[in-house]
């Protein structure tokens, strides 16, 4: 049976984020020297994937662009060149780091997951902001406990509300309030406070 034994492989530098697709063939990978492969952007050029040869397997390392390690894998030739289409992961978030197969299909799935990782990118802002939130509300309350908040009125009755563009502190005696922007850099500096006068 004859095999072609030429692939493409794909991989994402940690550096420029350029995406490489590239094709190797079983004599690439031959001998005792250790195969180098840069990223394609000229202007960076960094050497993220080495492939080299140990008797039935390949050890490759690959410089992830996920989490910044240079992960090692020993894969067995026959797998490496037998699978149609396979991907080495990160360790740490399992997503892909080296994509081996036809170069179309590397494609697609590099495309697939950059878009999942943006997506995830989108939560952690999400859960960014409302931490900082939660934090807030933790830190209003300890004053409020501590009769750090008072009104101008003198009263000590205060009420807290919030929605979501603001954290509103009034007074439940002359109904004056503060209006406090639900917004990182507000948020902030409501932290570094120690007592509120409305
Ligand atoms: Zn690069
Ligand atoms: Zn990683
Ligand atoms: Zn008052």
């Amino acid at each position: 049976m004859i095999k072609e034994f030429k692939k493409s492989i794909g991989y994402i530098c940690p550096y420029c984020s350029t995406i490489t697709v590239r094709d190797v063939n079983l004599f690439d990978f031959s001998g005792s020297a250790v195969a180098e492969f840069l990223c394609s952007n000229s202007m960076c050029a960094h050497q993220n994937v080495r492939v080299s040869s140990k008797k039935d397997k390949y050890a490759i390392s690959v410089n992830c662009p996920i989490c910044g390690e240079t992960h090692l894998y020993n894969i067995r030739k026959i797998a490496f060149w037998h699978n149609d289409f396979f991907v080495l992961r990160c360790s740490e978030s399992g997503f892909g780091v080296l994509f081996i197969g036809a170069d179309e299909k590397i494609k697609v799935e590099i495309a697939e997951q950059e878009k999942l990782i943006n997506e995830l990118e989108e939560d952690f802002k999400v859960s960014e902001e409302l931490s900082i939130i939660f934090e807030a509300v933790e830190h209003i309350n300890e004053l409020a406990k501590s009769g750090s908040i008072s009104c101008s009125c003198g009263g000590r009755n205060i009420a807290i509300e919030i929605d979501n563009d603001f954290i509103t502190l009034f007074c439940r005696d002359c109904g004056i309030e503060r209006k406090i922007k639900t917004d990182k850099a507000s948020l902030e500096d409501l932290l570094k406070i120690s007592t509120i006068v409305l």
